[in-house]
Formats: structure tokens, sequence, C-alpha cells
């Protein structure tokens, strides 16, 4: 008979993880997490969208979409439509994509102090006049907050999840 240890689910979640603007801390923060996680999170998880480590990707029917950054143009607002539009549940992580701050401080950069610089990036990388939290642009429905995340509000919302899809 098997053990526990040894027993695989049917099912796994089917996760997402993407970076918006940001500086991609909760990326390097779940990349950490990984060497301690691995060995029980391959059974229970599967990885479908993992740029930052993973050459094949998919975002075609995701349990839950991991959202880290905030969104700073029109392309990238149609970007997470598209990943709402495939995920059953959205999470933001981190401050960025909670809160947009930091990444939307300049949003109170009155123009005459934008410098020349400035105005250069803005117009050649379509950027919007604001940067917008997640919210502002989607529905989400939990949020680990943090700048970076808070990683033991991260592997809450993970085990919430398992239970949600009664994986674990
Ligand atoms: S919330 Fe903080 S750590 Fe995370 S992307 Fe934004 S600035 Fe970086």
């Amino acid at each position: 008979m098997d053990s526990v240890d040894t027993i695989v689910p049917s099912k796994k979640l089917a996760i997402g993880w993407f970076s918006f603007t940001c500086s991609e801390d909760s990326t390097i923060l779940l990349t950490e997490l990984l060497n301690d996680h691995w060995d029980e999170w391959k059974k229970v998880i599967e990885f479908r969208h993992l740029r930052s480590l993973k050459t094949q990707n998919s975002l075609k029917d995701l349990d839950v979409a991991f959202i880290e950054g905030a969104v700073s143009s029109e392309k990238q607002a149609d970007e997470v439509r598209e990943i709402r539009n495939n995920s059953k549940y959205v999470v933001a992580v981190g401050s960025c994509a909670c809160t947009g701050l930091p990444s939307s401080s300049r949003n109170d950069f009155l123009s005459e102090e934008m410098n020349e610089k400035m105005k250069f990036y803005m117009n050649h990388f379509n950027y919007s006049d604001k940067v917008k939290k997640l919210a502002d642009v989607i529905k989400v429905d939990d949020m680990v907050e943090g700048c970076p995340m808070n990683v033991e509000v991260f592997l809450t919302v993970v085990d919430k999840y398992l239970d949600i899809f009664k994986i674990k």
C-alpha cells in the first residue's frame, strides 16, 4: 500500500505566475521557496506558466493566476485581461500589484517634473499616463501584500487553493 507521501492526486493545481511593472522580487522569493517546497509541490501543483523558470508555457485553463507588478500600459492591461479570462482565480502578489505603489509613484509627478529622458520612455514604450493596481483593471480574488510579498501569507494562499480544488 502507498504511503501518504507517495500518493499522487489525480488533479494538480494549475498555476500561472506573471510579472508586470515591477522589480520581480516576489519571483525571486518564489524561486527561493522552490528550494524548500519543490518535493512537496511537484506532487500537487503544475506550474503551467512560469516564464522566469520555463520556456514552454501555457495560460490555458489556469486554476490560479498569481500576478505581480503594476499595470502601466494598455498592452499590459490587455494581457492581464487575457490572464483573467483564462483563470478561475486571480491573486495579486506584492505591493505593486495590490496597491500600485511603489511603481505608481510616477502618477504624482507634475508634467514639468518629467525630464526629457522620462518623456522618451513614456512615449517610446506607449506607457499610460497613470500606473494602475491590478484591481483597477480586473477582478482580484486574493492579495498577498508586502514589498516583496509576505511569504507566510503566500503559503497560506497556496494551501487555501489546494483545499478549494480538493487537492490536499
Ligand atoms: S512590490 Fe516591491 S518588491 Fe514587489 S515588485 Fe513592487 S517594488 Fe518590487
